[in-house]
């Protein structure tokens, strides 16, 4: 783990790499590589022994110039301005690269929420909603899940919303539950890029998805789905991991009883189809055809990377390796799939509810699924078309290169304005 490694700096050197192939002049790259503007704010609650207590939350609007702004919100202790304003600008390209009409956003909470009761982090994520209101909005910023958050604290943020505007607005946030606005294939949808990402990069690469061994390295939502995904696509899961540890079995395991023992006992580590305990660092070096990092930001740095024996990585986490393991990855021809395309299957799937919550017209979950492969393929596709033409060593290199062209555009476009 690299805990010096600074996502927000990591995103402006993954800017920079691709300006290098771009037509677009530095001053609209100088504007790219920072957010419009960024809140931060103090919530104080009170807890349920009537004590108060201040917790730090931020939003970062990115860019708004191909539309609203667009991200989650996570609680986590980890959480910081400088880590808000990276995955705000991840969302602006992850937007891009899939084409579809919304800019970036994301906000967080500095928050350890196991610690809290249920109805402690409802009087926090309401708090917080009162605070977003006036910067968000279906035609503003659309929050959604993303680490710790779900369909839970997103029916409280439309909640607050629409009472506080006395309107009915279920497009201010997606990722909601059905009963409130939520689209089906909403809470598969970032596993379920990552592994139609995997599925195309090993096609191209003339590799066979089936029979493939996978290691998955987080066993949240995003990854035990791309587990679950990527054994029903014929590949083998060996091996899995969660903040306690990590599982292996060279002869592969059943995802879904593993996620059975996670929700049963809180983690995946004591599972019956384990041969092995092993560690999360032991997980992502695993000689595997594909590595799914599904936790947080710089799991992998340069040391590690230089261990890794995976052929293909598809990010599910937003942020998972540092540039200079990248560089490292490079040099050991290990194709990987950006987070930007890899997990914009959970952002994609929430155009689709805030399209759905607009016409107030709801789709079948198969319809959005087969919309989903189609807006993943092209992305790979348009992707694999700038690899191709820049002869890039590096697969995120031209994602960024499709997806910078595309916001510059939009900004240019616009003309300007005093
Ligand atoms: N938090 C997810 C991400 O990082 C989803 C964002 C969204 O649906 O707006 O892509």
């Amino acid at each position: 783990m690299s805990e010096e490694t600074n996502p927000f700096e990591s995103l402006q050197s993954q800017i920079d790499d691709a300006a290098a192939y771009l037509d677009v002049g530095d001053d609209v790259i100088e504007r790219l590589k920072h957010p419009e503007r960024v809140l931060e704010t103090n919530l104080t609650i009170e807890r349920d022994d009537g004590d108060l207590e201040r917790f730090k939350a931020f939003r970062s609007q990115f860019n708004g110039d191909r539309g609203p702004y667009k991200g989650g919100i996570r609680y986590h202790p980890g959480v910081s301005r400088d880590e808000v304003k990276a995955l705000s600008g991840w969302m602006t390209y992850k937007t891009a690269i899939v084409d579809i009409p919304l800019g970036g956003g994301k906000g967080g909470i500095i928050i350890d929420p196991a610690d809290y009761s249920e109805s402690e982090l409802e009087r926090l994520t309401r708090s917080f909603a009162k605070e977003l209101r006036p910067m968000v909005g279906e035609d503003r910023d659309v929050p959604a899940p993303d680490v710790n958050t779900g369909q839970r604290e997103m029916n409280w943020i439309k909640d607050t919303y629409e009472t506080l505007e006395n309107t009915s607005e279920p497009g201010v946030v997606t990722g909601k539950a059905l009963d409130s606005g939520g689209s089906e294939g909403r809470v598969d949808a970032t596993g379920r890029s990552t592994v139609i990402a995997a599925r195309e990069a090993f096609d191209y690469l003339d590799k066979d998805i089936e029979g493939a061994t996978v290691a998955v390295q987080g066993y949240g939502n995003a990854g035990w789905i791309a587990a679950r995904l990527i054994d029903e696509m014929g590949a083998t899961v060996v091996a899995a991991s969660d903040s306690s540890g990590g599982i292996y079995n060279p002869d592969g395991f059943d995802p879904v009883a593993a996620k059975d023992h996670k929700n049963e006992t809180g983690s995946v580590v004591g599972f019956e189809g384990s041969e092995e305990e092993i560690t999360n660092e032991d997980v992502l070096t695993l000689d595997v055809d594909l590595l799914i990092p599904a936790a947080l930001e710089n799991a992998v740095d340069a040391d590690l990377a230089e261990d890794v024996e995976a052929d293909v990585i598809s990010e599910a986490a937003n942020g998972p390796l540092t540039p200079a393991a990248d560089e490292v990855l490079e040099a050991k021809d290990v194709f990987v799939i950006p987070d930007i395309l890899a997990n914009a299957g959970g952002v994609t799937v929430s155009y689709f509810e805030w399209v759905q919550n607009r016409q107030r017209f709801y789709w079948s979950e198969q319809r959005v699924n087969e919309e989903l492969e189609g807006v993943i393929v092209d992305a790979f596709d348009a992707l694999i078309e700038a690899y191709e033409e820049h002869d890039l060593e590096n697969p995120r290199t031209a994602a960024y290169v499709v997806a910078i062209q595309r916001v510059a555009d939009a900004f240019e476009e616009a003309g300007s304005w005093p």
